[in-house]
């Protein structure tokens, strides 16, 4: 049995032995067939050997791996229903934040410094607030420095498309194998919807005009981007009523110019962060609505379904956020860099994943064993390290599995409020527990009381905390066989 230790003990692992240890508690495989989880048997060796380290292009790598996102590049040149500029940019990040400015000198101190504490960090990215390619001499001059000082750091950024053409080639002659590209309709009709204005060459557009010129420049964008080989993700920001069915075919379009990911991402629409949509009373996607696309979308360009929507100066693995212990009050003036806990920390990862594949493959082995035909979905509470190893009532988010006889599949994640509070639970928050949990048919969490377990049971959501401090997969295949089957011994046991 591995030792249970808390997520946070990797900050102060200092042996191996001690970093080997934190990581079983704190980052393990999680699921099997999300189009974003693929792994080195379904991917070309140089695709592979690029997404294999990136928490964003590969679901699996997301269990291991954290990004950390610097602001430095606030100008932008167009303007999104979705965001009120005095926030981050709303196309990667989560709305109604404001994020710490920085200059490339205080972004390059601040690399360091996280670099040399979280042995996690594998990427650098630009995600707003404005836009990275628009605001480009501050851009390049944060790569150009972090390259020289971290060589063995990936360069993302994130971009609208209007002035992505510009600067392909230069992207390409800096390594940055890695761009998101915001691509959120194909048909500059639906972009009026979504567009007021744009700002190019000088001068301002509106209308369809602003909307033609924008799809045209991404549409150029992403095919000079992929014909250099740079992976692309795309973003679109699913808007019900206005692009949510047209998606469909953002999807096929993006993937016939060779888009590696396509990322759909909610609208969050809120009158209290002053966007038009938020004025406006315009909704975002519920959960279901989303998941129905995406299945819609599931033989398109692979899906990424692990998104968090995280802050522009977000620091660590995904569904974590350390950015508030390296805000520049807490970075020293001056910082060296020191690979050492990074270097350890990656061969330790690649022991781990082998031991990690061997139970996903156990777990589907016996899911198809089953002679049953119900697809469920299963909610799960973790803490990370691939386990359900957290409190029901202390889950800030649940994920959110599909389990049939063709195995587990990552769907996504679903953000609650912490129904415990200290002792006690609060009705209300369990309503909008049970409520973020539409569709689910059971949730596997380490401990449940008799009170919210009664309450899900009368929504018809079973709960149960017999499977807890398995692997995901292993008590998702477990609780299955128990429930439509009948359980066999573990293949690999
Ligand atoms: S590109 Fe980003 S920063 Fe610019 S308006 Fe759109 S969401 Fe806001
Ligand atoms: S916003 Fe999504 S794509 Fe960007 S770093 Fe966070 S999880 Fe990755």
């Amino acid at each position: 049995m591995v030792q249970l230790i808390a997520l946070g003990s990797l900050k102060t692992a200092a042996s191996t032995e001690e970093m080997r240890t934190a990581l079983q508690s704190s980052g393990g495989c999680s699921s099997s067939s999300c189009g974003s989880s693929e792994g080195p048997a379904d991917l070309p060796p140089e695709v592979w050997n690029k997404v294999k380290d990136h928490p964003c292009y590969s679901e699996e790598a997301h269990h291991y791996f954290a990004r950390m996102h610097v602001a430095v590049a606030p100008a932008c040149n167009i303007q999104c229903n979705y965001c009120n500029r005095k926030y981050d940019c709303a196309n990667e990040s989560r709305p109604g934040v404001v994020s710490e400015k920085l200059t490339p000198e205080q972004a390059l101190r601040k690399v360091t410094a996280v670099a040399n504490e979280v042995p996690q960090l594998s990427v650098l990215g630009i995600a707003g607030p404005g836009d990275a390619c628009y605001d480009w001499r501050k851009t390049r001059e944060t790569f150009d420095l972090v390259a020289r000082a971290i060589p063995d750091i990936k360069l993302c950024l994130s971009t609208n498309g209007l002035a992505l053409p510009d600067h392909v080639a230069e992207i390409a002659d800096m390594n940055i194998d890695h761009v998101t590209v915001t691509i959120n309709m194909v048909d500059p009709e639906v972009g009026t919807g979504i567009y007021p204005w744009i700002f190019f060459r000088n001068r301002r557009w509106t209308g369809l005009d602003a909307a033609k010129i924008l799809h045209e420049r991404q549409m150029e964008g992403l095919e000079m981007l992929t014909a250099r080989n740079i992976l692309v993700k795309v973003n679109s920001v699913m808007i019900p009523g206005i692009n949510d069915e047209h998606l469909i075919e953002v999807n096929r379009v993006v993937k016939s110019k060779g888009a590696f990911l396509h990322n759909i991402m909610p609208l969050i629409s809120d009158p209290a962060h002053g966007t038009h949509f938020g004025l406006t009373g315009q909704r975002g996607p519920r959960a279901m609505e989303l998941k129905a696309l995406q299945d819609k979308l599931s033989d398109g360009t692979k899906l990424m379904r692990h998104c968090r929507q995280c802050r522009a100066d977000a620091v660590g693995l995904l569904g974590e956020d350390r950015g508030q212990e390296f805000t520049m009050d807490h970075v020293p003036e001056v910082v060296a860099y020191d690979p050492e806990k990074r270097q350890t920390y990656r061969s330790i990862v690649a022991e781990e994943r082998g031991e990690h594949l061997a139970n996903r493959q156990d777990a589907s082995r016996r899911l198809a064993a089953v002679d049953a035909a119900e697809s469920v979905l299963v909610a799960i509470a973790t803490k990370g390290g691939g386990r359900i190893n957290q409190h029901f009532g202390h889950a800030k988010e649940f994920q959110v599995y599909e389990a049939s006889r063709d195995g587990v599949t990552f769907i996504g994640h679903r953000k609650v409020d912490q129904y415990c509070q200290g002792g006690w639970g609060e009705d209300a928050t369990l309503d909008g527990v049970i409520e973020a949990l539409e569709g689910v048919r059971v949730v596997l969490c380490a401990k449940i009381g008799d009170c919210p377990k009664d309450s899900l049971s009368a929504a018809g959501i079973a709960a149960t905390d017999d499977y807890a401090h398995d692997w995901i997969e292993a008590g998702i295949a477990a609780w299955y066989e128990a429930t439509f089957g009948t359980a066999i011994e573990s293949l690999t046991a």
